[in-house]
Formats: C-alpha cells, structure tokens, sequence
C-alpha cells in the first residue's frame, strides 16, 4: 500500500507552513524528583500525567517533569553531585567541568529554560524532607515576583516561607535560572517513602500556586499587605572530633521543633553520655536576631554531609510592594494556556 499516495488523495495539497513558526507560549514548569529518592511528588507527577484532571491546574499551560530520572531510577538524592546545586551560571558555561546532574541541569534548561524548545517561564519545584518542616515555600532570594507568589500561596494557605540568601556555601539552586520560580518542600518524611499526606500537602500548595498565576494572568491578583518570611541567618553543624565524626546528636527537645524559636542556653545536642550541649548562639545569628533565631531543616538526612545539622533564621515582616505583583503579573500575562 501507498500510504504517501492515499494521505495526498485525502489531504489534498500540502499546506503551506510558515518558515518561523510561533514559538511556543510559556508554560509553567513543574518539577518533581530533582532529588531522586525524594518520591511524593514524582509519584503525583505520574499522575497527573496519565490523569491531567486530577490537578487543579487553573487553566495554566504545564510542563511536568522529572527532574533527576536518574538519581530516581535508583532512588538517591544523586548520582554524581546534587543537582539543586548545579544551577551556577559559570558552573553551566564551564564546558569542562561535567557530571550526570550538571548535563541534566543543561538539559533542563535547554528543553524548558526561557529560551528552550518548549520555555518556561515560573517554575515549582516540589521537594520533601526528613525535616518536620510541614507544608511551606523556599524563596531564593528577593525577586519581586517569586516574593508576589509567596505572598499570594501564603494569604491562601498561611503557609510559612523560608528566605534563603546571601549563603557562598549553598547556591546553584534550580529555580534561581527560571524567572520566577519557588520551592514547595513537605515534610517529614523518611526518604524513599510515599505518604498520602506529604503528597495532599505538595498538591494543595502547588494548586494555590496555579491559582495565584491564573489571578495574575488577568491582573486579578491581590496580595495582603506584608510577606511574613524566616530570613536565613547561617547553619549550624553537629559538633565533631578531629576526624569530623559527630559527638553528639540533635537533642530529642529540639527534634521536629522546626519553625519554633531558639534561646540561648536551650537544649540543642545530646552525646552518647547524655550529656546536653545547649544553643550557643553563633556571632552572626546573635548580631542579626537577638534571642529569636528560629531553626529550621532541623536534622535533615541529606545534610549530615553539607555540615548543616540545622539552619537559623529570623523571622520578618517584609512589607508587600506594588512592584511585586506588578512584575508577577507581566509574567504571567505571557503564560501560555492548555492546548
Ligand atoms: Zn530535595
């Protein structure tokens, strides 16, 4: 059979196609599994993907992706380095320097950074943790429109948002290279395990996300009048010999009390005796919150090897910009619908 033949008879003569065609309109891009054994969200991005309906996705054009399918495939955060760290302008233009999660992260951007082959222009990018951090945000930076969306998902679902900043030793991370982008992050839960609550929470904030962008797509979006964000101070590490093994552990007061405020001389380590070493706060965190440092990603497992047992912060009251909506809403106004 002559297919060629038959599909001219019932085609007809070939349309003439335009020789630049419309590239395609931004989309939202979702990401899940950037950490590989973090499996909530890749495990409802399986399902939206077979069942688009079961995400209330507020008529926002999506892009959903896995974001390390390696490092998933065999359940480890990586494989080669961590890939929310790979996101470093010079690090992604150094041709020789290479790894599995530094091609993916150039892959990534390839395919669906502002200028890829299907773009994007907000992302979410869905995490978990060990860490008893509940359902809230992670803003890198002050950019006027992540801050817009923290606002707006925080008015809807109070949720608490983690300002992360000026840390030489943390950066690259995945979101900072889109132009508006956060991190949703649920927790705890055990690596490698699926909880129907981690992933109800993980849905709740992405949808009030979409709604937030389809509001903003129509300069519908109205934001209160103040951000409350816990403003990153520094990290803490376990207290280690010589030979940087631990000598104590989180004490049992301070585990899963993330969010709740520190005070000089509270239990913060436990040693192998029992003996507790209390919070002694570090120079910068006493210069920059008094005695209202409040920790957060307390004991997180993927951290043991960055040295950080747990992270400070300050919590504040940013008031709300006009120009924060304003940038949001011209972001959103390119944001293409479902096709
Ligand atoms: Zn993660």
């Amino acid at each position: 059979m002559n297919l060629g033949r038959i599909g001219l008879k019932i085609q007809g003569p070939l349309p003439l196609r335009p020789l630049n065609p419309l590239p395609h309109a931004p989309a939202v891009l979702v990401v899940a599994g950037t950490h590989g054994n973090e499996r909530n969200a890749p495990w409802l991005l399986r399902h939206w993907q077979q069942q688009p309906e079961a995400l209330a996705s507020a008529g926002m054009a999506l892009e959903l992706v896995i974001g390390n399918p390696a490092a998933y495939a065999s359940n480890q955060r990586y494989l080669d380095r961590d890939l929310n760290r790979c996101f470093q302008p010079a690090l992604l233009a150094d041709p020789s320097t290479t790894s599995l999660e530094l091609e993916r992260a150039r892959q990534l951007l390839a395919r669906h950074g502002p200028g890829g082959e299907r773009p994007c222009s907000v992302v979410f990018d869905l995490h978990s943790t060990t860490s008893a951090m509940g359902n809230c945000l992670v803003v890198y930076g002050r950019r006027p429109a992540d801050l817009a969306l923290a606002a707006a998902i925080q008015a809807r679902l109070g949720l608490p948002v983690y300002l992360h900043e000026a840390d030489a030793a943390q950066r690259g991370f995945l979101v900072e290279r889109w132009p508006c982008g956060l991190v949703i992050e649920v927790g705890p839960v055990p690596q490698g395990v699926v909880q129907a609550t981690i992933c109800r929470q993980t849905q709740l904030a992405l949808e009030a996300g979409l709604a937030a962008l389809a509001e903003a797509r129509l300069g519908q979006l109205r934001l209160p009048d103040s951000l409350t964000v816990h403003r990153h101070l520094g990290s803490l590490d376990l207290p280690r010999d010589g030979e940087g093994r631990p000598l104590a552990c989180i004490h049992p007061q301070r585990q899963h009390r993330d969010w709740r405020a520190i005070q000089p001389g509270d239990p913060l380590f436990l040693d192998p005796d029992g003996h507790c070493l209390t919070y002694v706060p570090p120079v910068q965190a006493a210069a920059a919150a008094g005695s209202d440092a409040v920790p957060v990603f307390i004991n997180e497992a993927a951290y043991g090897e960055k040295g950080i047992a747990l992270s400070l912060t300050q919590r504040e009251r940013l008031a709300v910009q006009p120009q924060w909506a304003q940038e949001l809403a011209a972001l959103a106004a390119g944001l293409g619908a479902p096709l």
